[in-house]
């Protein structure tokens, strides 16, 4: 959907679409795994400024890889956003300096208006979590021998305690102090 300027200075624009999966193409390891719901308004809030506040809820459910485990992991997304953008290039005069500091999001747009589904790509990739992991208690991917430790635990890590203790071993017969301590 096309939030158009012209029809902006009209009337606030309301927005209330189902976008299938497919249509907006995130990065290359999230895709879209439901149909996202969006609804809210597009107004333009400064007409000289040619400043668009658009705010609104949407919802959807990602599909991407978890951090710890790379196993394919579900996100669920349920996000508020009140976003505010101004025309790039500052065509307006003295727009830039008289920015409300306060707004939380300020994007830019070209030419005759906004692309909703662009917004909405924005506001999905900003909603999910830093770390991205199938649960909080996934155990990730043993590091020594790449076992997914959700399914099977492997003995690596006393191997890396036993290769520890080899080498202090080693170390001391190096330099020539007893393995074994008798006190
Ligand atoms: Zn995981
Ligand atoms: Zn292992």
């Amino acid at each position: 959907m096309f939030i158009g300027l012209r029809e902006l200075e009209l009337q606030t624009v309301r927005f209330d679409v189902d976008v299938p999966p497919g249509e907006i193409d995130y990065d290359a390891k999230l895709t879209q795994d439901s149909v996202l719901h969006a609804e809210g308004t597009a107004q333009l809030i400064s007409q000289s400024l040619g400043e668009i506040r658009v705010s609104g809820d949407l919802k959807t459910t990602m599909q991407g890889t978890c951090d710890r485990c790379l196993e394919a992991a579900r996100f669920p997304v349920s996000s508020h956003f009140d976003l505010v953008y101004l025309p790039s290039g500052g065509a307006a005069s003295g727009g830039e300096d008289e920015v409300d500091e306060a707004a939380v999001e300020v994007g830019y747009y070209e030419g005759s208006g906004l692309d909703l589904n662009d917004i909405l790509r924005e506001v999905v990739l900003l909603a999910l979590p830093m770390q991205m992991v199938c649960s909080e208690e996934c155990k990730g991917i043993c590091p020594l021998c790449g076992q997914n430790r959700n399914q099977q635990e492997c003995d690596c890590h006393l191997e890396a305690v036993d290769d520890r203790w080899s080498k202090l071993k080693a170390f001391r017969s190096e330099t020539g102090q007893p393995q074994t301590s008798k006190n």
